[in-house]
């Protein structure tokens, strides 16, 4: 994964379970993980219902971070697709309901090209 130059992930979807080793967090795009993990040892790699669909091709990538890197255009695709459907590009007249929906839009368009990039089979590079 790729790190910030403090050493931590960019995308932090690591542990995937709490202390007691409950699902938390989607190994591969973030949302609320269920209880099917990915990894026999260390961390469970705990995925969501969505991405549960794709342990098979997650299986094969030994390097999440250039798909997560190439999902950030569906986050940018999502957010412009959400200002344009508003109709106002000034960020700074949107309420705290809008500011939310584009945050949402964002985090969805990241994990909606994810999903579609690892169902795809093509290395994003
Ligand atoms: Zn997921």
């Amino acid at each position: 994964m790729t790190k910030l130059p403090t050493g931590k992930p960019i995308i932090p979807f690591s542990p995937t379970a709490d202390d007691q080793g409950n699902p938390t967090i989607c190994h591969c795009c973030g949302r609320r993980a269920i209880g099917i993990g990915m990894a026999p040892k260390g961390d469970p790699a705990y995925v969501c219902g969505e991405c549960v669909l794709l342990v098979e091709e997650l299986r094969k990538v030994r390097r999440l971070d250039v798909y997560e890197l190439a999902a950030l255009d569906g986050a940018v695709d999502a957010m412009g697709d959400y200002i344009n459907a508003k109709g106002l590009t000034d960020l700074q007249f949107y309420d705290e309901l809008d500011q939310r929906l584009l945050a949402k839009a964002a985090v969805m368009g990241f994990a909606d090209r994810l999903r579609k990039l690892l169902r795809d089979g093509a290395a994003p590079f």
